[in-house]
């Protein structure tokens, strides 16, 4: 059984008195002590799309970087370039986003090193002899630095259930061609005799894979890089994917692709899961729907516990299924592939702090 600690919170609590509560929890249970001296620790969180998402604030980091500092040892915020084409498909707009977005060192006392380099291609294979693959691309500094600490908002996910841990670290930390293979099933189809030609998923496609046709949206499946937001976006029930054929699928992807960047770092890893802010769609989304309350903050050293712990909070919390909140599908499948693959434990123990 693993260790889960928790730290509730109230509603709308300030995020520096939160970040204050998990500092002194940090400290007070030890929790960092895997840092050696002149360890290099990627901290690796997500910068939100924008301003308006629910991603871990600023001040999160700090109080996570001062711990760092603490054992001797230089921390660093960390994030990969995305697929599509936006605010963070290359190393150079993704930190002037992240700057934007308030990570400048003035508040968060750490530098930004992107780990999959210059264009989301600097990765290294790690051995994890899944059942999908003998080996996943991880962006090379998640497996080079001396230490991770996995900072993630909980979120709804369109396709993976819930996004957290295991999502930040599956596709979060995988290189560009790591998260092509996760995407490579999942394609959306459009239904012509729905579409009323809103334009809506032309506008809102990441990847400008979607074009207006005589009858109705056309999608280039060369460019679709199958992130689902023309599904999420259209009103009309005109967009359609083989759930089937994808959210099991995907969601053993990038489960696989988690266990490989935890293998990278066993024994040198923490995850810190951030349930306040909690949205229906993940942070890569610009828009933000509020589905409950804040709840709090999760530590500890298993990806799997954490993840589970989370997801009986928030259905705890709110008194509901989490399909039921977000999207309807089996959002419990990453936790329970994970145990078939023998990657960390689901059963965890809730130490409240
Ligand atoms: S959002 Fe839906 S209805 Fe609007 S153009 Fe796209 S597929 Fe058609
Ligand atoms: S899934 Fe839809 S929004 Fe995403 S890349 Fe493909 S066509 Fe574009």
């Amino acid at each position: 059984m693993s260790k889960v600690y928790f730290l509730k919170t109230e509603n709308n609590s300030s995020d520096e008195l939160l970040a204050g509560k998990l500092k002194a929890l940090i400290a007070k249970e030890e929790l960092f002590n895997f840092i050696a001296e002149k360890d290099m620790v990627a901290v690796k969180t997500h910068f939100g799309e924008s301003d308006k998402s629910g991603y871990a604030r600023p001040v999160i980091l700090k109080r996570i970087g001062e711990l760092v500092r603490e054992k001797n040892a230089l921390p660093f915020m960390t994030e990969t370039s995305t697929l599509y084409k936006g605010n963070r498909d290359n190393a150079v707009i993704h930190i002037e986003h992240a700057l934007k977005q308030g990570f400048g060192f003035e508040n968060t006392g750490m530098s930004i090193i992107m780990s999959d380099g210059l264009y989301g291609d600097e990765e290294i294979d790690v051995p994890i002899n899944g059942k999908l693959y003998d080996s996943v691309k991880i962006a090379s500094l998640i497996v080079k630095s001396h230490g991770l600490v996995c900072v993630s908002h909980f979120t709804g996910h369109l396709i993976a259930g819930f996004g957290a841990a295991i999502k930040n670290m599956g596709m979060g930390c995988a290189s560009r061609k790591g998260k092509m293979v996760q995407h490579s099933t999942a394609k959306p189809e459009i239904m012509p005799e729905l579409c009323t030609k809103c334009k809506q998923c032309v506008m809102w496609c990441p990847a400008q894979a979607v074009t207006m046709g005589d009858d109705s949206a056309v999608i280039n499946n060369d460019k679709c890089i199958g992130c689902g937001e023309c599904l999420a976006v259209c009103r009309f029930d005109a967009v359609k994917y083989n759930w089937g054929a994808t959210y099991e699928e995907l969601q053993k992807k990038i489960v696989e692709h988690a266990f490989g960047v935890y293998k990278a770092n066993e024994g040198k890893s923490i995850y810190i899961n951030i349930l306040t802010r909690i949205s229906k769609d993940c942070d890569c989304m610009s828009r933000y729907e509020n589905i409950c309350g804040d709840i709090g903050v999760l530590v500890s050293h298993d990806p799997v516990a954490i993840d589970a712990a989370s997801l009986d909070l928030v259905e705890k919390f709110s008194g509901r299924n989490f399909s039921d909140m977000a999207y309807d599908i089996p959002y419990r499948f990453q936790i329970d592939y994970a145990k078939e693959i023998g990657f960390g434990n689901a059963d965890y123990e809730l130490v409240e702090c």
